[in-house]
């Protein structure tokens, strides 16, 4: 049986009085093995990578499992509490500021905490992201593990021209980690089916690893994309999505979502498909409210994917 252990890590005494934590957990197997780092909610709202991570963690079976886990359910906790991307306090973004700096900003010192607690610690690393609080996404990042990545199990894959700068991946990649990077789920709808392909998607990683007994499931039939918009809306308002099919195909100009105006009913804006064959990467399954600027929708490019 594997021993679990809860050991928060102390990062500062906040104003109000509270103890900012790092949530670590261990679970350490009875046979050797590499240590395996999980991380969720680097983005608050992009809660369903905390309740995969629990489940994974609390009810899966892990039995047999050789070496350890190291997991880091909440990252920031402040937007975790929040439902946002930044933190309130000073509006950082965790994920745009690692390695991050003892002597910054308050997320840049959790930033550092992260590295310093988590990040330098592991051998693996699966970093579990997700849409947001409003859109709904699905796809895995190929980085420097194209095995693992392909390993969760997801059908869209994206090989990025160059990584984020200030990810906790560039950390890991500058320490030569293989790294996973996960968007799965989000938005104002039913997650369980998200929560189900997420432990399924570990414990097909733990397998192909050896960390856990029994075959990895084969993967579906992929599709690696190399190019991807992020398509934002220029106004704010009322947005009603056109396509609703995560995973669907679109065409050149087709009408993705219309940005209206809750208050005069006027269209302010069309967001329209900006590839000759595009695939539906992250959307709104819901008509949401929107600020300008936002993650209305991610279309791949098919035209230049691999299969
Ligand atoms: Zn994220």
């Amino acid at each position: 049986m594997p021993t679990r252990t809860y050991r928060p890590v102390q990062v500062a005494t906040l104003a109000s009085g509270m103890d900012l934590i790092l949530p670590l957990h261990e679970i350490t197997g009875d046979r050797d093995g590499p240590t395996l780092g999980i991380s969720a909610a680097i983005h608050g709202e992009e809660a369903v990578g905390v309740e995969i991570i629990y489940r994974f963690v609390t009810s899966f079976d892990l039995d047999g499992l050789a070496g350890r886990l190291l997991v880091l359910p909440v990252a920031n906790p402040f937007t975790y509490a929040a439902n946002t991307r930044f933190t309130p306090i000073d509006g950082g973004n965790l994920n745009r500021i690692f390695p991050g700096n003892h002597d910054g900003f308050l997320t840049e010192q959790l930033a550092y905490a992260v590295t310093e607690h988590f990040l330098r610690k592991i051998d693996i690393y699966v970093d579990l992201h997700a849409g947001g609080a409003y859109p709904t996404v699905d796809y895995v990042y190929i980085l420097n593990a194209e095995n693992l990545s392909r390993a969760f199990g997801s059908r869209l894959l994206y090989r990025p021209r160059e990584a984020l700068a200030g990810t906790s991946i560039s950390v890991t990649r500058e320490l030569n980690i293989p790294s996973v990077v996960v968007e799965l789920g989000g938005g104002d709808v039913d997650q369980s089916e998200y929560v189900r392909r997420g432990i399924a998607g570990m414990a097909n990683v733990l397998r192909t690893l050896k960390m856990l007994p029994g075959d990895p499931t084969p993967p579906p039939a992929q599709i690696v994309l190399r190019e991807i918009a992020t398509l934002r809306p220029h106004h704010g308002g009322l947005l009603l999505p056109e396509v609703t099919e995560m995973g669907g195909e679109v065409r050149r100009e087709q009408a993705l979502g219309r940005v209206i105006s809750p208050y005069s009913f006027e269209e302010l804006e069309v967001i329209r498909c900006p590839f000759e064959r595009g695939i539906v990467v992250l959307t709104q399954l819901t008509p949401n409210v929107v600020e300008p600027g936002i993650y209305g929708f991610m279309i791949g490019n098919l035209a230049t994917a691999e299969s």
